[in-house]
């Protein structure tokens, strides 16, 4: 059964759209309906827009004490949910029982890590070039936020936005995927039963593209901030200058893994694997561009095979499967013109390369070698279980190949090399860098792309502060 009842959350209440109107939820994994999910009309956005105007007000006046005590309590809520909630993510998303909870508990732990930060957010005091005046630096909330989460990460995206806009002193307008609105209406239940003011946090779906625009457009949220597609982040950008919005964007990548002569093979293939098919690859920090020392690369290719070929597909909530279906039978679609153009380009399917069962958005994992740098795959963000793999002889040439695209999200080096990692570290055009390893998001730690990838962080004291404003007073007495 699938457990969560598909509402709106405005003022404070949980609701159906006001016109009637909603989708089909469907789940990627059976092609069920899930649930019917309802869509905000237009007078329901105007009132989330009022509601978190009044939300911020009130928001704004509790001390970060008293918004700690209610954001932890939600906290805890979600963290003794985990598994119910998990079960709602992977029947909606698709990928294995095991990843939704890893990424409940993140968001819990998240939510915890925004809370204390929000004590933090620390001005300063300037020394004054006159007697008698003091010179302060304060931090503010930004103001109400309007926020858009994809449906890949239904519980960490939607978190990073509602956490961090919540600690730093914001309310907020969150539009989850409607591919995957039950973890976000899951979470919002929790903030709610925790104490949260009616307005602070408004959960709205609708056609994604009317519904950003009319949020968008408004002159009550001071920021956009964006999960999402290149193609969108421009979109909304350009409707945020209308009335100067401020705007974090966290948008798509296409990291490169260099695998340098000297790493430690064995290793580096278990993590890579591991880590390429997490939720099906569609992931925006998957490695989806695999360099290899050509003096490994023999080796590198038939081992990655021989893993890939071990990898239990299946429904997420069956025990033991490791990867599960694609979000929407469009991507499958995808996949197969990815890969027929690259073996177009010369290259050879090592492992899986198609559709698999006649039910569910299931594609097999696969591995290709000897891509071409001119194949789609290498610059096209594959969003999908296929990894390209291609040698390299020379540090710069490789260099080269890696900083090639506009996108700079995640990046991964593999070496024993202290210099030769230090080396690669500085070179890579990248927002993230793995050295060693993949993992490259905790709440503590600047998350966020550069280049076409986005600007602005979340999580880490950056992601606090992409939600606070700046304001300077200078204060002279009279005495
Ligand atoms: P998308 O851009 O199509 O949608 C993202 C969100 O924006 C959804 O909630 C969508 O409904 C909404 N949206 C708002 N206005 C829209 C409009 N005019 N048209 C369409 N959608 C609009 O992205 P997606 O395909 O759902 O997600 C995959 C992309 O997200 C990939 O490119 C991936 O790399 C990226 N992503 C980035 C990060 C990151 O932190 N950098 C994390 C996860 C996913």
């Amino acid at each position: 059964m699938y457990g969560e009842k598909l509402e709106l959350l405005i003022d404070g209440k949980f609701r159906q759209g006001s016109e009637g109107k909603g989708e089909d939820l469907i789940n990627p994994a059976t092609e069920e309906v899930l649930a019917h999910l309802p869509h905000a009309s237009t007078a329901d956005l105007e009132e989330a827009l009022q509601a978190s105007q009044r939300g911020f007000i009130a928001w704004k006046a509790k001390t970060a004490q008293e918004r700690y005590v209610i954001m932890s309590k939600a906290a805890n809520l979600i963290e003794e949910r985990k598994e119910a909630i998990a079960r709602i993510l992977t029947m909606e998303n698709g990928k294995p029982l095991a990843e939704s909870i890893g990424e409940v508990q993140f968001s819990a732990d998240a939510t915890r890590w925004y809370a204390e930060e929000g004590k933090r957010a620390y001005g300063r005091i300037v020394p004054a070039r006159v007697p008698g005046v003091r010179q302060m630096v304060f931090k503010e909330p930004v103001g109400p936020v309007v926020a858009f989460a994809a449906w890949n990460f239904p519980a960490s995206n939607a978190i990073r936005k509602i956490a961090g806009a919540l600690g730093a002193g914001c309310s907020i307008i969150l539009k989850p995927a409607e591919e995957t609105p039950g973890t976000a209406i899951a979470f919002a239940r929790a903030f709610q039963e925790a104490g949260l003011p009616d307005g602070v946090l408004n959960i709205v779906f609708g056609n994604p593209a009317e519904v950003s625009e009319y949020l968008v457009a408004s002159p009550i949220p001071k920021k956009v901030s964006l999960t999402g597609s290149t193609r969108v982040g421009k979109l909304l950008q350009k409707q945020a200058a209308d009335t100067l919005k401020r705007c974090t964007m966290e948008l798509g990548g296409h990291a490169p893994v260099i695998v340098h002569h000297d790493a430690d093979l064995e290793k580096t293939l278990d993590m890579l694997v591991a880590f390429k098919y997490r939720n099906a690859g569609q992931v925006c920090t998957s490695p989806t561009r695999f360099y290899v020392h050509e003096s490994l690369y023999d080796k590198f290719a038939a081992g990655f095979a021989e893993r890939v070929s071990r990898l239990k597909v299946g429904y997420g909530l069956d025990e033991g499967v490791q990867m599960g279906p694609m979000i929407a039978p469009r991507r499958l679609d995808a996949m197969d013109k990815l890969i027929a153009d690259a073996v177009s380009n010369g290259a050879k399917v090592i492992a899986g390369g198609e559709r698999l069962g006649n039910k569910g958005y299931f594609f097999a994992p696969t591995a290709l070698r000897d891509v071409n740098d001119n194949a789609l795959i290498m610059s096209e963000e594959p969003f999908g279980p296929i990894a390209p793999t291609t040698a390299f002889s020379d540090f710069d040439s490789v260099i080269e190949r890696a900083n090639s695209l506009e996108y700079g999200l995640a990046s991964f080096v593999f070496t024993k090399d202290l210099h030769l990692a230090q080396k690669t570290e500085m070179a890579l055009n990248a927002g993230l860098v793995g050295v060693n390893g993949m993992a490259v998001s905790t709440p503590e730690t600047p998350f966020g792309g550069v280049n076409e990838s986005g600007y602005g962080s979340e999580s880490g004291t950056e992601g606090l502060e992409a939600f606070l404003r700046t304001k300077f007073v200078s204060e002279t007495g009279w005495a």
